[in-house]
């Protein structure tokens, strides 16, 4: 039986008399390793480490820290495979598209690594002759970082690669439904010529292992990408130490279908959007509004889509969608459909929980109908291949009821009139907005929620500023005494 290991100060801990853990293929339901549940003490080991190498991990030159990012890409590259196989099998994922997360992972750091070149602070005149103000963009020190499961490799490189390039080590904490990931990146790491304790790979529970990072006061910064129930308690756990917060939070993105969208396009797009990762995307399609002009037909053509969509066990075959990462989430599912039933609404297709060959915790493809916006499955996080649908009559109340929720993580609109696409831009309130195409974003952007969606962001520019403080220097350069 495979055991993960903690991956502290470049070396892989015995685990000893440390809890075990079982890890879960979700689609066979077979136990696949076994992980150590991370103490206080481990915890307290692992930053201690980042914080010793922080004080020389800042003085290399950014572009040397991009050298150490390029190797770890090329040895991203030559496991793409492996990589890819063991996320499949410890969160169900379907193989190709964990291959391409697997591809992200090294194309991210290759990315960040070029933002070494990009690095910059700013000098500005002051109010009096022959002074100077700098201000310089300081690495903010070492980063505690927390990780969800639904992309436990692209995250990796999400967290870490800013992290690295702006001059900050890191504590990196794995999903404990994905561990197996995140230590298969740990020997990689060890692999490399990366300074010991630059970066440092854990695994435990949330309620020990990840509030003994988020409380650690040599933390400087702790980010998330997880639930907004945890993020709040992240917060909480940081307040003490007044830790800088970076929270990648839930979602609930509407989708906007207007009486002249593309239909053909649209229905591709919003399915898309919806089952890619068996659901299991913070910015997904989770509720659509559509016009009542054109109802009908596209909720005709997304039933018939979503029908064709098949599920299976990720490494079995060439499925659409996998299992869910577990059967709590499986569960949670299921409950948000009896809950849209029992509020009143039509399950069009799907609508139960499923296994294969007697195994797993799939979910069936799902279209609800006949929702109100006032539905639960209308307003709380599904997180799962099920699409509720409804209503308007008018732009105005479509922008309403898109921006009446506790989230706003990422939203779009299909229509070909781009007087009602600049309406959108400037009125639905979310962080990210995606116009005539699917919810997904790229490297350069930047991934970030309003609301309880979250506070601050990643990727891009903005994503590196996250790891930055400003540090401002008045210099006075040339007064008569500096001339005596
Ligand atoms: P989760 O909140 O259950 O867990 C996330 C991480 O937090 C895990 O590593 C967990 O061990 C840790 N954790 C749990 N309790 C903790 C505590 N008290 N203190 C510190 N750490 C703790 O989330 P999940 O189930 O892994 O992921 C799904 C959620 O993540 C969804 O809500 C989804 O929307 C969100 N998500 C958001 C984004 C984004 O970019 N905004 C991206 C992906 C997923």
């Amino acid at each position: 039986m495979k055991e993960v290991q903690l991956f502290i100060n470049g070396e892989f801990l015995d685990n000893g008399d440390r809890e075990m853990r079982d890890n879960i293929n979700p689609a066979t339901e077979e136990v696949i390793s076994r992980f150590p549940m991370a103490t206080q003490a481990d915890v307290d080991a692992a930053v201690d480490a980042a914080y010793e190498a922080q004080k020389s991990w800042e003085k290399v030159p950014a572009i040397e820290r991009a050298g150490y990012l390029m190797e770890l890409v090329e040895l991203l590259q030559e496991n793409q495979e492996l990589m890819a196989r063991t996320t499949s099998e410890e969160m169900g994922k379907p193989l190709s598209q964990a291959m391409d997360e697997a591809g992200w992972l090294p194309a991210y750091l290759q990315y960040m690594a070029a933002q070494a070149r990009h690095l910059k602070g700013q000098i500005i005149p002051s109010d009096r002759p022959n002074e100077n103000i700098f201000l310089y963009k300081m690495p903010i020190g070492v980063a505690g970082q927390i990780m969800p499961w639904n992309f436990p490799l692209f995250l990796i490189g999400r967290k870490v690669a800013p992290a690295l390039i702006a001059g900050c080590t890191v504590v990196l904490k794995a999903s404990s439904d994905c561990p197996n990931g995140a230590y298969e990146f740990a020997k990689l790491v060890e692999k490399s010529s990366l300074p010991k304790g630059v970066i440092n790979v854990i695994t435990g529970s949330g309620a020990l292992t990840g509030n003994a990072l988020a409380s650690n006061p040599k933390i400087s910064i702790v980010t998330i990408t997880g639930s907004t129930e945890v993020g709040k308690k992240i917060m909480k756990a940081a307040a003490d130490n007044v830790t800088k917060v970076s929270l990648e939070l839930g979602g609930k993105a509407p989708v906007i279908v207007m009486n002249d969208c593309k239909l053909d396009e649209t229905v591709d797009n919003v399915v898309a959007s919806r089952v890619i990762n068996t659901g299991q995307v913070c910015n997904a399609a989770e509720r659509v509004y559509v016009q009542e002009g054109i109802a009908e037909e596209f909720t005709k053509k997304v039933i018939e889509k979503m029908k064709t969509l098949t599920y299976g066990p990720a490494l079995a075959g060439d499925f659409d969608m996998g299992s869910m990462v577990n059967k709590a989430q499986q569960e949670h599912v299921d409950e948000m459909v009896q809950s849209a039933i029992a509020e009143g609404a039509t399950v069009a297709c799907g609508g139960h929980k499923a296994q294969v060959d007697g195994k797993g915790f799939f979910y069936e493809p799902t279209v609800i109908t006949g929702c109100t916006h006032d539905m639960r499955i209308m307003r709380e996080e599904i997180f799962g291949p099920v699409l509720p649908i409804t209503t308007f009559k008018t732009l105005d109340e479509a922008i309403e009821m898109a921006n009446d929720s506790v989230y706003g993580l990422t939203s779009s609109i299909f229509t070909t009139d781009y007087d009602t696409v600049m309406r959108a831009m400037n009125e639905i309130k979310f962080g990210e907005t995606y116009v005539n195409r699917e919810h997904f974003e790229a490297f350069q952007g930047f991934h970030q929620g309003v609301r309880q969606s979250g506070i601050g962001g990643e990727d891009g520019e903005l994503g590196v500023e996250e790891y930055l403080e400003t540090h401002v220097c008045y210099v006075d350069w040339d007064t008569e005494r500096n001339k005596a």
